[in-house]
């Protein structure tokens, strides 16, 4: 399996992991661009938002309560927090398995880069 998401889900490759439930990962970003920078990911290989279907209505709606669980837990959720994610190559998506960079713990900038 070549996909460096699905390897990290596998636990393959290590990673600081911040949450699990059985479809969701949560862990810390290598090259973090905010004081916490965590990457949430679908366990199940989704190589862009394009490729979602009705069926991952519940999987989307599930990450963004994972988020602000993280946000809560963290300490930022009154400071306040930023979700990106990246759709193929101009908008900057690198890794093809779908990933939410949540952001947190700086002031954060608009319009994005
Ligand atoms: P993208 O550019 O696709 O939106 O974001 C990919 C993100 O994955 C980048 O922020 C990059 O630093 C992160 N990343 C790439 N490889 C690894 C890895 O092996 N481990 C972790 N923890 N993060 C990674
Ligand atoms: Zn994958």
């Amino acid at each position: 399996m070549s996909c460096i998401f699905c390897r990290i889900a596998n636990k393959e490759i290590p990673a600081k992991i911040v949450y699990e439930d059985d479809k969701v990962l949560a862990f810390h970003d290598i090259n973090p661009q905010a004081p916490y920078h965590i990457l949430v990911i679908p366990k199940k290989h989704i190589s862009t938002l394009l490729e979602l279907t009705e069926e991952d209505k519940d999987l989307i709606g599930h990450i963004y309560l994972v988020m602000n669980r993280l946000a809560r837990e963290l300490g930022v959720a009154e400071r306040g927090y930023r979700v990106v994610v990246n759709c193929n190559e101009e908008a900057g998506q690198t890794v093809f398995h779908v990933h939410f960079h949540f952001l947190a713990g700086r002031e954060m900038h608009w319009p994005p880069g």
